[in-house]
């Protein structure tokens, strides 16, 4: 059996950690960390997970804000808004639930946040600081991808990790983190994506194999090589009339066959996803700390 890299077990840990600290700034007068969420529109998907983010900062003692803007809100009214919270000295950390309607780009309010309040990590500034090796807010599905296999002492030094995709979110900054001169990291790094030939044999020849491409149960257990640690970004519904709810989730990765191969591997529900929020109260604690741009 491999080992089974438990996202939620570590999540809560380090939602317990954050709160400790909390409790210990609290108890020597310092400023409580505060996150403020701009929500635009009505998507339900949107609302649960800023949802869920808000009530993760009430679980381990953060003040928040919930900025709720109309669906029609203009693009300047929403830089506005944006503009108004990083002048705000009362809050640490800001982001801006993805995706925006069509007629604002994403772009001009990402370049608007003010790079010491960016805990999603998404700003150029703090980008380029995390390629630098330079104290950096780190996107929290990487940054969580991180921390797991650090909980879990896996090996990286001199090993070939093979990243499936190339986001921005998730890919990209996974395979700079891989390849540093840190730990994790120091690994020989492959980043594939939909123009690579041969990918089956590319991802054969993994020691570590991180996937994010976004396709249901796409991996499978002839693409991996025996004693690989797979790491699960994808998350997907599927109906399944036997569970209550009438759905359940799955992964990139066919999990079953590929974990009989694996040495470690992290499932789905309950590997990369649950590590996400706990990644952004830690930038937010880090921000309220002043730990990264001092
Ligand atoms: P994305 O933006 O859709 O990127 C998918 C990547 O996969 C692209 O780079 C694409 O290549 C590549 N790709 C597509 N088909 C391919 C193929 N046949 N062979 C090799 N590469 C291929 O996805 P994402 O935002 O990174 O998310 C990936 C998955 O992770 C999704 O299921 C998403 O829901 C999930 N996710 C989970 C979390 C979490 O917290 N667990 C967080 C973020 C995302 P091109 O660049 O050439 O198009």
């Amino acid at each position: 059996m491999p080992i089974l890299i438990d996202g939620k077990k570590t999540s809560d840990q380090i939602k317990s950690e954050i709160a400790a600290r909390v409790a210990e700034i609290r108890a020597e007068g310092g400023k409580i960390p505060h996150l403020a969420a701009v929500l635009v529109g009505n998507d339900g998907a949107s609302q649960t997970y800023v949802g869920a983010k808000v009530k993760a900062c009430e679980q381990v003692g953060f003040e928040s804000t919930l900025v709720r803007l109309e669906d029609e809100v203009s693009e300047e009214e929403l830089l506005k808004v944006v503009e108004d919270i990083n002048q705000n000295p009362a809050i640490d950390g800001l982001i801006v639930q993805l995706p925006l309607p069509k007629h604002i780009s994403v772009e001009k309010v990402t370049n608007k946040i003010k790079p010491e309040k960016d805990v999603d990590g998404f700003t150029p500034a703090n980008v380029g600081r995390m390629t630098l090796g330079w104290p950096a807010y780190v996107a929290a599905t990487p940054y969580g991808i991180v921390e797991l296999l650090k909980r879990y002492k896996i090996e990286t030094s001199g090993k070939h990790c093979v990243v499936i995709g190339r986001s921005h979110i998730v890919g990209s900054p996974m395979s700079i983190l891989m390849a540093r001169n840190d730990y994790p990291g120091n690994c020989t790094v492959t980043l594939t994506h939909s123009r690579t030939k041969n990918l089956p044999e590319i991802t054969k020849a993994a020691d570590i194999l991180i996937v994010a491409i976004g396709k249901p149960e796409f991996v499978t257990a002839d693409m991996v090589k025996e004693g690989a640690v797979v790491v699960d970004v994808g998350i997907h519904r599927i109906d399944d009339s036997t569970k209550k709810s009438g759905f359940r989730l799955i992964g990139d990765v066919k999990f079953e066959e590929v974990a009989a191969k694996a040495s470690a591997i992290t499932p789905v529900p309950g590997g990369v996803g649950p590590m996400t929020i706990a990644s952004l109260l830690y930038n937010t604690l880090l921000a309220a700390e002043r730990k990264v741009f001092q």
